[in-house]
């Protein structure tokens, strides 16, 4: 197996970052990440105001996968993730669902042990997930910390243990990176962190050839989700619906007008994080109405 070691890392997505690795399909790796803050807060009193912006939100790589090229969709399995046995949840001035507020920067330190992590003696079931994964973009490099079509800063709790993730490619190689590995977060992702973990990711790759997703595709063993992710959210909740009824006409060969009627009966629509620079949502299509191709182009 082969494996990529946490100091290995980019701060953005982009087409020139030299690989730190080539990889071929099929071949298990396994990525060493940093927690979403580059280790700085170990301590509930570790002054935040001194934070270094600029080690936040590593992605290790980028991992250049052998017969990928500009055009194809990179197939991601996430076979395991393995989080620390402790965590930190953060709380910023200027930042959250609640960023006009006043209050003041804290960080809170959660330990994690069999399965489960203990906020003020509150017990929450460990569900890890990969809060930022993607390959190089297509135009202009994107920092790690902004989700899109290449995928970024997704923060969706669907990208855990068993997901398979579809990326649409535009350089050969696909360039991919994840990390900001997450021990818990509910939809929205409310006070803009959430139990931020460093870890271990075991991943394997497949490829679909001359045939991509505009925007990452999450499947699970009864559904498929589109990622979409914009600055205003009522925009990002448009333009996934516009997809999923795309892909509905696609499938069942409806017209524009029972696509849509079918969205508010057998589509639904969630919140990933409502908190980063472009705000995401997934519209979440069952695998007994979609498959995969009616999803790509
Ligand atoms: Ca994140």
């Amino acid at each position: 197996m082969k494996t990529v070691s946490k100091d290995k890392g980019v701060f953005t997505f982009s087409r020139f970052h030299p690989p730190v690795m080539q990889l071929d399909l099929g071949e298990v790796l396994l990525l060493e990440t940093e927690d979403a803050v580059g280790g700085q807060v170990k301590d509930e009193n570790t002054p935040l105001e001194k934070l270094d912006w600029n080690k936040v939100n590593k992605a290790t790589g980028p991992i250049y996968i052998n017969g990928v090229e500009s055009g194809d969709t990179l197939v991601v399995d996430i076979l395991d993730i393995e989080v620390s046995s402790t965590g930190v949840v953060l709380v910023i001035p200027g930042a959250g669902a609640l960023a006009k507020k006043e209050f003041r920067p804290r960080a809170k330190i959660v330990k994690i042990k069999d399965g489960f992590a203990y906020f003020d003696g509150i017990r929450l079931r460990v569900r890890p997930m990969i809060g930022t994964i993607g390959v190089a973009p297509e135009g202009d490099d994107y920092p790690t910390g902004v989700p899109y079509k290449h995928g970024g800063n997704l923060d969706c709790v669907e990208i855990c243990k068993g997901a398979r993730l579809y990326l649409p490619v535009s350089v050969n190689g696909a360039l991919f990176a994840a990390g900001d590995l997450h021990a818990v977060q509910e939809d929205g992702e409310l006070c803009v962190s959430s139990i931020e973990v460093e870890g271990k990711i075991l991943l394997r790759f497949d490829v679909i050839k001359k045939a991509k997703p505009e925007w990452p595709i999450v499947e699970h063993n009864d559904h498929f989700s589109i990622l979409v992710a914009d600055e205003d959210l009522d925009k990002a909740v448009e333009i996934a619906t516009e997809k999923a009824v795309e892909a509905l006409m696609r499938a069942n060969k409806w017209s524009f007008e029972e696509a849509y009627m079918f969205s508010s009966l057998g589509v639904r629509i969630a919140i990933n994080q409502a908190v980063d620079p472009k705000k995401g949502v997934r519209i979440i299509i069952p695998r007994e109405i979609v498959s995969i191709q009616h999803l790509l182009r």
